[in-house]
């Protein structure tokens, strides 16, 4: 069993320990210790990074309460290594777990719901309670887990006896392996967990639900906390800064004229997709010869073509349609009520360096080829 030194003192950055066992291993090397500040993957939280003997952790698993840390290189059983936390990863990493906590304890009180997931991410986290939650029913929750920020709560964790144990009420009552660790932010919440959290509410710093959305049956909430939420805001405000000055808008009022603006440009492209049909309508030459419609145009898209096609002709028996583009390729359009232009088309794509397809009775695609020679062709 390895020590872990992470459960008593979740401040230690600096750590010696002896080597119990170095073995080679898929990535590197497996090394056991006999104790270790370094929080092994679990409970929806990555592995600590950091060195031992200046080597780099590459990753942390327990396993029957056996610690292993792989390294790159090996270092010698029995010997006394030096070990050091990547201290600002670690630490965001508590204002994360110990901001989720909160934010949980809060939603069980207010509303019953256990949380069913929580996964954290190097910038953000994510938790899933059980039950709906309302844009006025997050705001609340928010604002009381900011509140106890501010009340610089103390945290708390220990291994009750199993006695004390049955009369105490807590959250995630499931999901343990051995002996029950609680981790109490006072007033606002009693969790089982094994992870290293922050001392006090204070240095979670913020918590912030950057966005939500409903999943299986309750909700799955994202989430920043402490320095990963400074961080945020920070892009944040370098975003709207950016906006503020291109649109010429108040701060408070940079959505409003970024949806007016979303508004306009939507307007326009249907007046250039209404001009452009127009155009291409405007531009049309009409071939006709032995019961074959050939059609030219420039700048049409395909919808264009289609109803050039639907509108032009009775498609009596092989109407195609080019739109000349910008690089001497043209998109086409063949169709016929009466005949299969597959292999029309097929033929066609094969002459003309081409590609496209479609049903029996019309098809798509574009060619590189100049006008003269599709109408040879045809
Ligand atoms: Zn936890």
């Amino acid at each position: 069993m390895t020590i872990k030194l992470y459960e008593n003192d979740a401040y230690i950055k600096e750590f010696e320990a002896t080597v119990l066992s170095c073995e080679e291993c898929k990535n590197g090397y497996a090394v056991v210790l006999d104790k270790t500040a370094f929080f092994p993957e679990g409970g929806g939280q990555q592995a600590d990074k950091g060195y031992i003997n200046g080597l780099e952790v590459l990753d942390v698993q327990i396993k029957d309460e056996v610690i292993t840390h792989t390294l790159k290189e090996s270092v010698t059983v029995g010997e006394t290594v030096k070990c050091e936390l990547d201290w600002d990863t670690r630490f965001a990493r508590m204002q994360s777990h110990t901001g989720e906590h909160l934010v949980s304890g809060i939603i069980n009180t207010l509303f019953s719901y256990d949380n069913l997931g929580f996964h954290m991410s190097e910038k953000t986290l994510t938790l899933d309670p059980s039950g709906i939650l309302s844009d006025e029913d997050i705001k609340k929750v928010e604002l009381i887990a900011n509140k106890a920020i501010y009340e610089n709560r103390e945290i708390t964790a220990y291994y009750p006896e199993e006695q004390e144990l049955k009369n105490l009420s807590y959250r995630s009552k499931l999901d343990l392996e051995s002996g029950v660790r609680l981790v109490t932010i006072d007033g606002y919440d009693t969790c089982a967990c094994c992870a290293p959290h922050v001392h006090r509410t204070g240095e979670i710093g913020l918590v912030k639900i950057i966005d939500y959305i409903q999943y299986k049956g309750g909700m799955r909430l994202t989430m920043v906390c402490g320095i990963n939420a400074f961080m945020d805001y920070s892009t944040l405000c370098d975003n709207t800064k950016e906006l503020m000055h291109a649109l010429s808008s108040p701060r408070e009022k940079v959505n409003e004229f970024v949806l007016k603006d979303h508004e306009t440009v939507g307007t326009l492209k249907a007046e250039i997709n209404r001009l452009n049909a127009e155009l291409s309508k405007a531009n049309l030459e009409i071939l006709t010869k032995d019961n074959v419609v050939l059609g030219f145009t420039k700048g049409a898209s395909f919808d264009d073509m289609r109803a050039l096609v639907n509108e032009t002709t009775d498609k009596s028996e092989l109407v195609a349609f080019f739109s000349e583009g910008e690089n001497g390729d043209f998109s086409y359009v063949v169709a016929s009520s009466t005949l299969d232009v597959r292999d029309k088309v097929k033929e066609l794509n094969l002459s003309f360096n081409g590609k496209g397809g479609g049903r029996p009775n019309y098809a798509q695609g574009k060619i590189i080829a100049d006008k003269e020679s599709i109408i040879n062709f045809f």
